[in-house]
């Protein structure tokens, strides 16, 4: 089941989308909080504009390093255990929507990635548990300006800018997390060309992980690492996250005006 978030023009609402990604049919309500049912209202993805599937209202709970290639372009090894950093909500961006990049940084790279909602409050659970508190999936760009990661040392600004973290086009609540294929283009030039197979610690120990130190609240993200392949973006520059199973998140980046 895929769950879009979109507007036409008034308040946000929910709807079903089918698996060719062209049709919605409206449901009533969040579905975070409420039993999907249909209003019996339909339209198409064409005629609608697509939002981040999900506004979280608590926290983005980010992984670094979760790929053993990308820990090792980045000149390093991969921790032991997740390395987990938090994101603002406030960075989240939808489909379409503009990445802003700030007259901060020099250096603003993309990082495409497996996101994980989750659908239920939980706290110090097993990875066998974890299976049972998602929602769905979908694709995030975890924006990174590298030269104040660097100079910082802590990641929260340079993850946590205003639109640095586009999620879409949708939650897929079926992926085969042992076969995902996660690819990112730049101006339609093929950077990244991944697998969740190759996640260090997979999606089910990642949730685990992190609610050994938070409570998750439905609507929490969890993004999971990035493959190998990041790069940096120019302004003007258009950056698409595809994952095989869930669909492609396309941002164009523009340089930020005073
Ligand atoms: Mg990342």
């Amino acid at each position: 089941m895929r769950i879009a978030r979109y507007t036409t023009g008034d308040d946000p609402t929910y709807g079903l989308v089918d698996g060719a990604g062209e049709k919605i049919a409206q449901i009533s309500g969040d579905p975070l909080y409420t039993k999907i049912e249909l209003t019996g209202e339909t339209t198409t993805v064409d005629e609608v504009r697509l939002l981040a599937p999900v506004i979280p209202r608590s926290k983005i709970i980010g992984i670094g390093k979760n790929y053993a290639a990308h820990a090792a372009e980045m000149g390093g090894e991969a921790p032991a255990e997740p390395l987990m950093f938090l994101i603002p909500n406030t960075a989240v961006v939808g489909p379409g929507d503009p990445v802003v990049m700030p007259p901060q940084s020099e250096r603003i790279s993309f990082e495409g990635e497996l996101a994980v909602i989750i659908g239920s409050v939980c706290k110090d659970i097993s990875p066998e548990e974890a299976r049972k508190v998602v929602l769905g999936y979908t694709c995030a760009n975890d924006v990174t300006a590298r030269d104040l990661q660097k100079s910082d040392g802590q990641w929260a600004r340079a993850k946590g800018f205003d639109t640095f973290c586009p999620l879409g086009p949708w939650i897929e609540t079926e992926v085969d997390l042992d076969r995902a294929v996660v690819k990112t283009t730049l101006d339609g030039e093929v950077k990244q060309d991944g697998t969740t197979a190759d996640m260090i610690h997979d999606v089910w120990s990642l949730i685990s992980y992190a609610s050994h130190a938070f409570t998750l609240l439905p609507g929490d993200v969890i993004l999971t690492g990035t493959p190998e392949g990041v790069g940096l973006v120019d302004p003007g520059q258009r950056v698409t996250i595809e994952i095989d199973q869930i669909g492609s998140l396309s941002n164009p980046f523009v340089r930020h005006s005073a």
